[in-house]
């Protein structure tokens, strides 16, 4: 597993947990390869599966709109899941998946070395902070093992309760600020995009 695209091809041909008997296609995760931003979601649903694309049904939809709120877009970032198969009619993944799985994720996340990680919902939430609620995690900026991680809830959740699509909104708006900040910290500069994001009624001044 040298590069995504080797990841890619052995999820293709995963069999190592029993997701792999539903599937249509598999979704091993897309985006840019070194993007400072990696979100974290749960797994395939139906247009998903159909696709091999992670993040392309309604609550993908939602995700672009919060992307393009923060002035970016899918290529900007990259997209992967805790598991690369859909489980049979969206049930919540069994921790013997999760821990399957978790091989290629870990590799993902190696390998694209992201400034700073987003977990979409509470399973992408447990890998890192195993036991914690989303109401005490959510919105605040946590290391683990030296990497940066910040808990938001799953854009599917604002799908039906409108104060969760707030809260997600109001989380993800604090990731330009955290970008700017840990990209000082590590030396890096953050992606021009994130700097130039302004609000409206300021881009009509210039
Ligand atoms: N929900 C997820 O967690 N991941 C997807 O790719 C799509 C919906
Ligand atoms: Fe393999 Fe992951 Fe698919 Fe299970 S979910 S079959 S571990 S790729």
């Amino acid at each position: 597993m040298e590069s995504l695209g080797d990841i890619a091809l052995l999820v293709s041909q995963c069999n190592d947990c029993a997701l792999h008997l539903g599937r249509t296609n598999t979704v091993p995760g897309e985006g840019y390869h070194s993007a400072e931003i990696m979100l974290i979601g749960e797994g395939p649903g139906a247009r998903e599966d159909q696709e091999g694309r992670p993040f392309v049904g309604p609550a993908g939809q939602f995700l672009e709109q919060l992307l393009s709120s923060i002035g970016l877009g899918r290529s900007d970032v990259f997209i992967a899941n805790m598991v690369k198969c859909r489980p049979p009619n969206n049930r919540d993944p069994f921790p013997e998946e999760l821990q399957a799985c978790s091989k290629y994720l870990d590799k993902q996340i190696e390998l694209v070395n992201p400034l700073l990680i987003v977990t979409l919902g509470r399973f992408s939430l447990s890998r890192f902070f195993p036991g914690e609620t989303m109401g005490m995690a959510r919105g605040k900026l946590r290391e683990y093992k030296g990497r940066n991680i910040l808990p938001i809830m799953h854009p599917a959740a604002a799908l039906y309760r409108p104060d969760n699509k707030v809260a997600i909104m109001n989380d993800f708006g604090l990731i330009p600020a955290m970008l700017s900040t840990l990209g000082q910290a590590s030396g890096k500069t953050t992606a021009p995009t994130i700097n130039e994001v302004l609000p409206p009624e300021q881009l009509t001044l210039f």
